[in-house]
């Protein structure tokens, strides 16, 4: 994979002297003038996914021309969880030239290809959200068309996708060989960010978060990113009310120039420090707690379901994200309609009956962004900037979304402020974007059998959402009428989302009736053909992965 030379590439001699000389003296010889105006010191608070995940991603970006610093406590648990992914991790894991061999094994990594919803319209139903996007006949997506055949003979989602027989029947995306189901995907060379993905990759992964930290901390060490483990007990500021350094609890100091919060919840640096306001969506959304469980699983008896399943309960909803060799399960609910008793008693009798050895990891929530993620000389990432739920596994885009923005708008020494505003307006833009889409969820579900579901009836809609749900009871949303920033989501998720949960159209469009139907319901067909066959092609999830573990 050809690495790229942002500031031109120093001949080899130059590279050879170098390697002679101590650290900073080699950066100046090898980086010239410029290098004086560029930061150098960069210092990462936090060595959570967040703050591993920012020191792979900026030392793979330039190099040795930073210098990177992660401290993190030894006292202060990361959170633990943030197990399943949105198909676009694939371009960070590509960034840092990592090939799914070198890190899946580490992680105890699956496959995941969609998301199943069980129990959100009514008790016993599921359908299946893909990471695969509708087909288009005759200028209508085939959703427009289902509506429009009245059904055909199958739910929509199985009628227009290919995913979810393979999820029913636990295939691999991949053949024995390591080629892709479908071609055509990306072919982007060398390194890809999230604005490179013009087309839909069919599958994200699960993993072990503290795996992954781990995995990330000794790659980043080896790398040359210097790593701390002590507890940041002060930041102090200048005049200015910059910040100049950390104090620490074993006495150091750490100086640098640009600081990364990733101090999760507590936003020490951004907001706690310079006192930056969160913005909660609470009145949104109506999720503050959860509680975990890892439960053992046998995958050679029961195989690996290849998606995460979010199972609607009675006072919120429950995760079962299945990794080699376990289950990462959650129970994500509103503390005014259930104790933390209540949700453990719930989460246990649902994943791990009997197994009460089994410790739970019981989780407050902040919900909502902070106002900026970027203030002065500090960048917070992760869940410092803002976290929606869990509901659709958008945490580590997030964090993905800040750090390939951090890179993209990376300062100098003038601190031009046209940087910092562009980065938060795109890091507020994807948040809010995905607070609507999970607003939909709640508002779109057709259950209201408890206290908890009709009150996410009642629950304030954020800006135009309102609008936009009345217009979906006319037409299925589209590209046009879906929040209209990048926020990761395009508009077949919005309609997979709105007919899964019950908040379908009452007809189809008229236009449809006067058009030939023969191409829509070839391509009906077409779809199950496909899905049949690669069923039967495809090897099984724990079959391709125990080959790679
Ligand atoms: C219930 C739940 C479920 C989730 N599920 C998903 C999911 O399925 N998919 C997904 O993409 N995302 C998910 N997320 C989000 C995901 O977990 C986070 O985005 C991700 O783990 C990043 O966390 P973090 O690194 O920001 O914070 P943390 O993991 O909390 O790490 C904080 C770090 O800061 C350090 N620290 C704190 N204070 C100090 C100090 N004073 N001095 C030094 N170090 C300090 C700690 O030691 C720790 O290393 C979930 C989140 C929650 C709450």
């Amino acid at each position: 994979m050809p690495h790229r030379e942002p500031f031109g590439a120093p001949s080899t001699w130059l590279f050879l002297l170098a390697a002679s000389l101590p650290a900073g003296m080699a950066r100046r010889l090898l980086y010239g003038k410029n290098r004086g105006y560029m930061i150098q010191e960069v210092i990462i608070v936090g060595g959570g996914t967040a703050g591993w995940m920012t020191a792979n991603y900026l030392q793979a970006a330039f190099g040795d021309r930073i210098s990177i610093t992660v401290v993190e406590s030894s006292k202060v648990g990361t959170i633990g969880v943030g197990e399943a992914t949105f198909s676009t991790v694939r371009h960070f894991f590509d960034y840092l030239g990592l090939e799914e061999e070198d890190w899946m094994p580490h992680c105890s990594a699956s496959y995941k290809l969609a998301i199943r919803f069980e129990n959100w319209r009514e008790p016993g139903s599921y359908f299946y959200h893909p990471f695969e996007r509708l087909r288009v006949v005759d200028g209508f997506s085939l959703a427009d068309w289902w509506l429009s055949l009245d059904g055909t003979a199958d739910s929509f989602d199985r009628s227009a996708f290919l995913t979810p027989a393979l999820c029913e029947a636990k295939r691999c995306p991949r053949l024995l060989d390591g080629s892709l189901f479908v071609s055509a995907i990306d072919d982007v060379v060398g390194r890809s960010t999230l604005s490179d993905q013009r087309a839909q990759f069919p599958y994200a992964y699960h993993f072990d978060a503290d795996r992954l930290a781990f995995f990330l901390a000794s790659r980043a060490a080896g790398l040359g990113v210097r790593h701390v483990v002590d507890d940041v007990v002060e930041v102090r500021q200048d005049e200015r009310g910059w910040i100049s350094h950390l104090v620490t609890r074993l006495g150091g100091e750490l100086h640098g120039e640009l600081f990364v919060d990733c101090t999760g919840f507590r936003g020490l640096l951004l907001n706690q420090t310079l006192a930056e306001p969160f913005i909660s969506f609470q009145n949104v959304l109506p999720n503050n707690r959860a509680v975990a469980l890892r439960v053992p699983t046998n995958v050679e008896q029961v195989g690996i379901k290849p998606y995460t399943t979010a199972t609607a309960a009675d006072a919120g909803w429950i995760w079962t994200i299945p990794l080699y060799g376990r289950n990462g399960c959650g129970y994500v609910y509103s503390d005014e309609f259930c104790t933390p008793e209540e949700a453990e008693a719930t989460l246990r009798s649902f994943a791990a009956p009997g197994q009460d050895e089994l410790r739970a990891n019981h989780i407050r929530m902040r919900i909502g962004r902070s106002r900026n993620s970027w203030v002065k000389n500090c960048v917070a990432i992760g869940l410092s900037s803002g976290f929606v739920e869990p509901l659709e596994s958008t945490g580590i885009f997030f964090i993905q979304h800040g750090i390939e923005q951090l890179v993209k708008l990376f300062p100098d020494k003038s601190w031009n402020p046209a940087l910092a505003r562009t980065y938060n307006e795109r890091v507020a833009q994807v948040i809010d974007g995905v607070k609507e889409f999970l607003v939909l969820h709640y508002r779109a579900a057709a259950r209201e059998d408890t206290p908890y579901w009709k009150a996410t009836k009642t629950r304030e809609t954020p800006g135009e959402l309102a609008s936009r749900l009345s217009c979906w009871q006319t037409i299925l949303p589209d590209d046009a009428g879906i929040y209209p920033h990048y926020h990761g989501f395009e508009s077949y998720s919005w309609i997979v989302m709105a007919i899964g949960l019950g908040y379908q159209p009452r007809t189809a469009r008229p236009a449809l009736s006067m058009i030939d139907s023969r191409s829509a319901r070839a391509e009906f067909t077409n779809v199950a053909d496909q899905a049949a066959r690669l069923v039967g092609k495809l090897p099984s999830a724990y079959e391709y992965l125990r080959h790679i573990h």
